[in-house]
Formats: structure tokens, C-alpha cells, sequence
């Protein structure tokens, strides 16, 4: 049977409208969320999630605060930035757009956010306050993962907690960002949660522990890294992964670069498309899980809203509402 897509632009779009209401509530108080961004630098990846910040607080109807600035500000000067930022009213949440320059520490700039602005859990105090169970921001990409994973089975007339509670939860991918504090946020509901990552899988150990498992929660970063074999029949399977791959015209291989010939069958891959995939071999997995996330259309769709949602909270704290 085929597997369930769970369709996260439409819970996405779900959780706008609940958050489109509360917004409005807010701003009857005459509270005004807002964001800041925090650049330092030129990276393009940064400089790409800043537009897109941007763009998604005037779509959301929140403030925006930009601090974009050269690499020959001093790790003293960015400090007095976010300390600014923590003094504005007009700012709730704080968005460090990472990578720094390399004379700039990212824990000192971290540590320097105040932990009621930041949004999405990078302070030690609220990543502490997660692995605890009592999260005040919990990041967004793994909360889309649990929201995503809450809203399917709502949607299956399955009772939430007891959805949880127990079930075998094996989470392929171990950084700060999204393996471990999904991790936390999965154990925080009484499931079993296994961490794997890539030194399970050089120790050939990755299928022993995906397979048994009911739910999958793929965050490596690796193409095709999770096929049919390494999950059961009948799991729900979370793929998390952002790929950006070129596709082999003719053996359909996933390639890295259009500079070089497919590793596969050395096809010219000039003119090859781009595609993007995520870390679960979507068609062969769909086949044998009982639900899954495309992507794109799945976990990124919904992580803006949980940034969205923390915004609200933080907004909420500052005004003591
Ligand atoms: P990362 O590079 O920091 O961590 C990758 C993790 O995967 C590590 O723990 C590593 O041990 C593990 N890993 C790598 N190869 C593996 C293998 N062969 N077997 C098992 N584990 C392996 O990456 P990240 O920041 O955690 O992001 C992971 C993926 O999620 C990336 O594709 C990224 O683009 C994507 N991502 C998506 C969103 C979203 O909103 N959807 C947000 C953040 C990251």
C-alpha cells in the first residue's frame, strides 16, 4: 500500500491561520512581534536565509530589524549589536545568521542573545531548559518534525501522547541544530528514542537501528541515505534532509556538480537538471512506510510557522502578556 504523504504545506497553512489569530489578539494589545537578523560577513547561505527572513516577517505581518554588517567588525562590536537588539522593544526575537567570520565566536555571540529572544533555541540556557523538558523556544526545524508527527496522527484518530509514548522513534543525524534537541524533543514525550549518525553507519549499524524502529527522523544531509531496506513496513518516515542535487540524464544518478560527468556512467551533466531531494529515497520508501514527507512540501514548509509561533511567545514575554 502506498504510504500517506503528509503534506506539510497544508498543515503549514493550518498553522497559519491559528497563528494569523492569535497575531491579531496580540496586536489589539498593542503588541507588535518583530524580528532581527544578525549578518556578519558575506556568506552566501546566510545572506540567502536573511532575504528570506525578511520576506517572511512582512508576509507574517511582523516587525523586521536588519543588522547586516562587514567582516571587519570586531567580536566586541557584534556583542554591542545583539546587546542593542536585546534592548529594543520593537525586536522580540533574535536570528544569528551563522557562519561568522573566523575571528568572531559564535558561543560568545550566542551567549550574548538574551535567552527571551532566542527564537530558535541556540542559547546554552534554552537548549539546558529543552533537554530538561521544559522548552520556552523550542527550535523550529524539530518542532516541525514533532508537529508534523503530532498532526498525522491526530489526523489518524490516534490519541497524541499515547502516539508517543513507548513508540520506537530512531533519529538518523546527531548535530545541535536538528538530531540532537529533536532527539530531546522525542524523549520529552516518553518515547524510545535512538540517536544515530554517521558513526553508526561506519560501524555498519544504521539499518539494525532504523529498521526496528515505528518512526524515522532522517537530519544527515546525505542523498538517498535511507532507502526501503533500512525501514520496516509500516513506519512513518520524517525526512528532514535539503539536497541540492544534479540529476544524470541518462542513469539518473544524483550527481554533486555539473563541473564533472556522472559518477555513475560519466554522462555530461552540463545541461543535467537540478533537483531538490531530501536524505529518504522518496519513491522506494513511499512503497513500504505507512506515511511520509516529500521533499520540498514537508518539514521545510512547516518550520517558518515554528519560528512564527516562537515569535508570538517571545513577543508575549517581553510585553509580560
Ligand atoms: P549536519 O551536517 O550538522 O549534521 C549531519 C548529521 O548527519 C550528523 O550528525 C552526522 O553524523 C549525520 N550523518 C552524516 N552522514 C551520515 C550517514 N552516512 N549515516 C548516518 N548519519 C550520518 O547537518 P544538519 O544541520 O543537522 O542538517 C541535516 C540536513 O537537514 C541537511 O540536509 C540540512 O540541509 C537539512 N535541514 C533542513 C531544515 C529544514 O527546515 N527542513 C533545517 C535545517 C537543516
Amino acid at each position: 500500500m502506498a504510504a500517506k504523504i503528509i503534506d506539510g504545506k497544508a498543515i503549514a497553512a493550518e498553522i497559519r491561520e491559528e497563528l494569523g489569530r492569535e497575531l491579531a489578539e496580540l496586536k489589539a494589545q498593542g503588541i507588535e512581534p518583530g524580528i532581527a537578523t544578525l549578518l556578519v560577513g558575506d556568506d552566501f547561505g546566510a545572506k540567502m536565509y536573511r532575504g528570506a527572513v525578511e520576506k517572511f516577517c512582512a508576509e507574517m505581518g511582523f516587525g523586521y530589524r536588519e543588522e547586516t554588517h562587514s567582516s571587519d567588525l570586531t567580536e566586541a562590536d557584534v556583542i554591542k549589536i545583539v546587546e542593542s537588539l536585546n534592548a529594543d522593544p520593537k525586536v522580540s526575537g533574535i536570528l544569528p545568521l551563522r557562519p561568522f567570520p573566523a575571528h568572531i565566536s559564535d558561543s560568545a555571540v550566542i551567549n550574548s542573545i538574551s535567552v527571551d529572544k532566542d527564537i530558535d533555541c541556540f542559547h546554552p540556557y534554552n537548549m539546558g531548559k529543552l533537554a530538561l523538558g521544559e522548552p520556552t523556544f523550542p527550535p523550529a526545524t524539530p518542532s516541525a518534525c514533532i508537529e508534523l508527527m503530532e498532526r498525522y496522527l491526530k489526523a489518524e484518530g490516534i490519541d497524541v501522547k499515547d502516539g508517543f509514548e513507548g513508540a520506537e522513534i530512531c533519529v538518523v543525524g546527531h548535530s545541535n541544530i536538528v538530531g540532537k534537541p529533536v532527539s530531546f524533543l522525542a524523549l520529552n514525550r516518553n518515547a524510545t528514542v535512538t540517536t544515530s549518525h554517521v558513526f553508526t553507519s561506519m560501524k555498519g549499524n544504521l539499518e539494525k537501528h532504523t529498521t526496528t524502529a515505528d518512526y524515522v527522523i532522517v537530519a544527515a544531509g546525505f542523498p538517498n541515505l535511507i532507502n526501503a531496506a533500512q525501514v520496516k513496513e509500516g513506519a512513518v518516515v520524517i525526512d528532514v534532509g535539503i539536497n541540492r542535487v544534479i540529476v544524470c540524464p541518462e542513469c539518473s544518478t544524483y550527481n554533486r556538480s555539473k563541473k564533472d560527468p556522472c559518477k555513475n556512467c560519466s554522462t555530461d551533466l552540463a545541461e543535467a537538471e537540478t533537483k531538490t531531494v531530501g536524505d529518504v529515497n522518496y519513491d522506494e520508501v513511499a512503497a513500504k512506510a505507512k506515511a511520509i514527507t516529500p521533499v520540498p512540501g514537508g518539514v521545510g514548509s512547516v518550520t517558518n510557522m515554528m519560528l512564527a509561533k516562537n515569535t508570538l511567545r517571545a513577543a508575549r514575554l517581553l510585553a509580560g502578556a
